[in-house]
């Protein structure tokens, strides 16, 4: 058995789409299918890798290296399935192995064309993922929203593939329903426009899943239904809710799961989601509190940004305070607060009394610190923020407030170790000051070839790779055993030379590759610190709603006991 739904969206984006994707691939999975997720963005670029995360969010990285949209991870998170590369592609991608192929002469002397030739591509490679992760249900999310130029040869794709398999491809419209104020109605609309426009390229949605921030009353689901040529049963009701996790039981509230089946004549099953709903009323119900602050420097562009910014990290965070029932309160901290003057790289703290003001404003941001029962220091690149993020962790070691650094975290924490107990004054991350006296962060030898031919798609140094633990340290008994695997996206390291000379100081060296050339952990030893540890890895990446990454769940721990 081989089925396909793919979820479009309609009326405009950032409504949910990719939760939507994930949670209906979640309820066909609890019904015993085998289910997997593939991710199409509209985009010209090959992959997410360039992209700014303030732009588009969180860069997601998959064992196989693939960096990929932050969609990716909430198929992985609500599947508990690690993804390839297979599972994720973007117009960039596509053109990219047809114009391949022609070159080699892979289309045998034929005129290549936009269509058939790219839906057919995209149709290849939905049917290749589905077979190498052997799903019996593969749900296709298109990115954007219909009646966009961008969007419409993938749409043409879904058209071409349900004439081949009439009975074996379902689609799914996420649309939204705008209100105007209070005392006003849903309005439907835009919806009924989103499905003419789908009209228009073949198309007619076999279910509306309808977004909004109330439930849909019966006179709207009714309205339309009759506009949309559809019944009303296919109209689903979709309002906002508090946690992502809720929404499959909603879903299954609405017993969408028998309505797929059954549009895709599958004979239903009962389904399981048993552990899921355990955790929908953990989110819900509980009441004490866990507060961690996360020190970043994507600011600019609002709370919304921002936390697409670090979308794993926050998912991370919950997973591991709902696993000890406690509910998450993240706070933004912002980095450039905790820079000293002396540091600051601009000019705007000059003159004696703005100088002084700003000391007396640090002291008092540092102060804050105390208030949370853990501070995160997530991944980063560039030097805006960073001695501020430095000083931040400088106070969190010596007050002895539970500290996690994420990949940029573990090389600041170096850095900050090297300049404030090793005594290397200057030290920092050949990243950001070449002329450092005492580099102890410096570039992956691979990584300056790759960087002096500006060859930066793709370059890093990516996915999963294993670690060795070191018995004894807090890294071996969070993750009770002595290899990991984790995933990477980074160009720089600690640099080999200082290893032993910091390890002297007193840093312990938790976590390395197996060759030991690459330092993959650091911690303070339980009797300095209760929980100072850093990863060169991104652990956020592998943690999943109902098993807490071992390091965020131990965090989480000490953090609530501190
Ligand atoms: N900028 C650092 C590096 O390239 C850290 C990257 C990251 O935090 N993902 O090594």
């Amino acid at each position: 058995m081989k089925k396909y739904i793919f979820v479009v969206g309609g009326v405009m984006s950032g409504v949910g789409k990719g939760v939507a994707a994930a949670s209906i691939a979640k309820i066909l999975q609890s019904r015993g299918f085998e289910t997997t997720a593939i991710k199409i963005d509209p985009y010209v670029n090959v992959d997410a890798g360039t992209m700014n995360p303030t732009e588009h969010g969180e860069v997601f990285v998959l064992d196989d290296g693939m960096e990929c949209d932050q969609d990716m991870g909430n198929y992985e998170r609500f599947l508990d399935r690690d993804l390839t590369k297979d599972n994720y592609m973007t117009t960039g991608s596509i053109y990219q192995s047809v114009i391949n192929r022609e070159r080699n002469l892979g289309y045998g002397g034929k005129c290549v064309e936009v269509v058939p030739h790219i839906p057919l591509e995209v149709i290849s490679r939905i049917e290749k993922a589905a077979e190498k992760n052997k799903a019996d249900i593969t749900v296709v999310e298109i990115g954007g929203t219909v009646g966009e130029y961008q969007n419409i040869l993938f749409l043409e794709a879904v058209r071409m593939l349900k004439i081949k398999k009439p009975d074996d491809v379902l689609l799914i419209l996420v649309s939204y329903l705008p209100i105007q104020n209070e005392q006003s109605e849903l309005k439907t609309k835009p919806t009924q426009y989103a499905v003419r426009t789908l009209n228009s390229a073949g198309l007619q949605p076999d279910i509306i899943l309808a977004r909004a921030g109330v439930s849909l009353d019966k006179k709207r689901k009714e309205k339309i239904a009759f506009n949309c040529n559809m019944a009303d049963e296919e109209v689903i009701s979709a309002p906002d809710v508090k946690s992502i996790y809720e929404v499959p039981v909603n879903f299954e509230r609405d017993n969408l799961g028998n309505l797929i089946l059954r549009k895709l004549k599958i004979k239903t099953r009962k389904q399981d989601l048993k552990n899921w709903r355990k955790l929908a009323k953990i989110v819900k119900e509980s009441k004490k509190p866990v507060r961690i602050g996360i020190i970043g420097k994507y600011f600019g562009s609002g709370e919304f940004i921002l936390a697409d910014s670090y979308i794993s990290v926050i998912e991370a965070i919950k997973h591991a305070a709902y696993y000890f029932n406690r509910q998450p309160v993240i706070q933004w901290l912002n980095a450039e607060e905790f820079e000293h003057p002396s540091s600051a790289s601009s000019s705007r703290f000059s003159g004696t009394s703005t100088i002084r003001k700003r000391l007396s404003e640090l002291t008092k941001n540092l102060k804050k610190l105390k208030e949370f029962d853990g501070i995160i220091v997530p991944g980063g690149f560039g030097s805006r923020g960073v001695e501020g993020k430095i000083n931040a962790i400088r106070y969190l070691r010596d007050n002895k407030i539970p500290f996690l650094g994420l990949c940029y975290g573990m090389q600041l924490a170096t850095i900050e170790f090297a300049r404030n107990v090793a005594g290397f004054k200057k030290a920092n991350t050949t990243e950001i000051a070449q002329e450092t006296p005492y580099p102890v962060i410096d570039i992956l030898p691979e990584q300056k070839q790759k960087l002096a031919k500006k060859d930066y798609g793709g370059s890093m140094r990516l996915g999963a790779y294993p670690a060795v633990l070191k018995k004894g340290t807090i890294a071996y008994a969070a993750y009770k055993t002595h290899l990991v695997s984790e995933r990477h996206r980074h160009r720089y390291e600690v640099n080999p030379e200082y290893i032993e000379r910091l390890e002297k100081k007193g840093l312990v060296f938790s976590g390395f590759s197996s060759d030991r050339r690459l330092m993959e952990i650091l911690e303070l030893p339980k009797k300095k610190h209760p929980f100072f540890v850093a990863t060169q890895f991104h652990p956020e990446f592998k943690s999943r709603p109902l098993k807490p990454h071992p390091l965020f769940r131990e965090f989480v721990r000490i953090a609530t006991s501190h």
